[in-house]
C-alpha cells in the first residue's frame, strides 16, 4: 500500500467497484472490518436499458448516502460497452445438460472477460488518479458470475497502472446479502446488466422451471404408483385381471350351452385395460 494512499488519519484508502447497491452490502462490511476506508466507484455502462442503468444508479446513491460513504459515478456510457463488449454476442443461457452448456459457457465467458475489463481498468485509472493503491470489486458476491476471471481481471487492470488489488470471493454470502438487500428495501434487478444478460436469465428461468415442474411430476407419479402397488392395483390389478380370466374361462366352460352366455367379466376387462393403459400413457 503506498503512503500516499492513506487518508488523512492514516487509515489505507480503497477504490471499490460498485456494480450495485445489494451487492455492495457484504464486500463494505468486510472492507470496514479490515480497516478500509472505501471510495466507492459506479461505472457499469453494461446495464441496458438506460432507464434500469439510472433505477440502479438512484438505489445505489440512496444506500450509499445512507451510509455516508464517499462514491463517485461517471455519466452513463454505454457506447463504449457497445464497442468493446456487444461484438462478444448472445444470448449463451446457461441450463443443465443441455448440449450447448460448454460452448455457451465459454462464449458468455469471453463476452463477460470484456466486460469485466472495461469496467476495471476505468476503476484503476480513476484510482491511479485519485492516489489509491489498492482496488476491488464487488462483483465476486454473485455465483453468477466468473469469480476467476473478475480477480484475473482485477489484476490486470491495478498492473497497468502500479496498483495493487484485493481478490475476494463472497460468493459464499450471497444468501445473506439478498436476505439483507431485502431488508433494507432495495430495488433488486433479476439479470446481471447487458441486453444478452437479461434474455439469458430468462431463458434460464423458464429452463429451471420446467426441470422443477417435470420433477413434481415425477415424484408425484413414483408415489401414485407406490400407492396403487400398496392398494392392490397397478402390477397387483393385472394379476387380478389374469385371475379373473381364468375364472371366467373356467365358468365359461362350465356354463357351456348352445346360448349365447353374458361374459361373466361384464364391462371389467375394459375398465382394467383403461387403468393399465392410463398409467402406461403417463410413464
Ligand atoms: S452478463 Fe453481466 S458481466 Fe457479462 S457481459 Fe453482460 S453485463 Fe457484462
Amino acid at each position: 500500500m503506498r503512503a500516499d494512499s492513506l487518508s488523512k488519519t492514516g487509515t489505507p484508502d480503497l477504490l471499490l467497484h460498485v456494480c450495485c447497491a445489494p451487492c455492495s452490502i457484504i464486500p463494505l462490511s468486510f472492507l470496514a472490518r479490515d480497516g478500509l476506508r472505501v471510495h466507492a466507484f459506479y461505472f457499469n455502462p453494461n446495464i441496458q436499458p438506460q432507464d434500469e442503468y439510472q433505477r440502479r444508479l438512484e438505489t445505489f446513491v440512496a444506500w450509499a448516502s445512507s451510509l455516508g460513504l464517499p462514491f463517485s459515478a461517471p455519466d452513463y456510457q454505454g457506447l463504449l460497452w457497445e464497442e468493446d463488449v456487444a461484438v462478444f454476442g448472445g444470448p449463451y443461457p446457461l441450463i443443465a445438460n443441455s448440449p450447448d452448456y460448454a460452448a455457451n459457457r465459454a462464449a458468455r465467458l469471453r463476452r463477460c472477460s470484456a466486460c469485466y475489463r472495461l469496467r476495471f481498468e476505468a476503476a484503476a485509472r480513476v484510482a491511479a488518479e485519485r492516489g489509491i493503491a489498492c482496488i476491488a470489486s464487488t462483483l465476486t458476491i454473485s455465483p453468477y458470475q466468473f469469480v476467476e476471471t473478475i480477480n484475473a481481471e482485477l489484476a490486470r487492470a491495478a498492473a497497468t497502472c502500479g496498483l495493487s488489488t484485493r481478490e475476494d470471493d463472497f460468493r459464499a454470502f450471497y444468501s445473506e446479502a439478498v436476505a439483507l438487500s431485502r431488508q433494507a428495501g432495495l430495488y433488486r434487478q433479476n439479470y446481471c446488466g447487458c441486453r444478452f444478460s437479461a434474455q439469458e436469465a430468462e431463458l434460464e428461468r423458464v429452463a429451471r422451471r420446467a426441470a422443477r415442474r417435470e420433477q413434481r411430476s415425477n415424484t408425484k407419479r413414483d408415489t401414485e404408483g407406490r400407492e396403487s402397488s400398496e392398494s392392490g392395483h397397478g402390477d397387483g390389478s393385472s394379476v387380478l385381471f389374469s385371475e379373473k380370466l381364468t375364472a371366467a374361462a373356467g365358468v365359461l366352460q362350465e356354463n357351456r350351452t348352445d346360448e349365447p352366455s353374458p361374459c361373466p367379466l361384464s364391462d371389467e376387462p375394459s375398465l382394467y385395460l383403461h387403468e393399465q393403459g392410463s398409467g402406461d400413457a403417463d410413464r
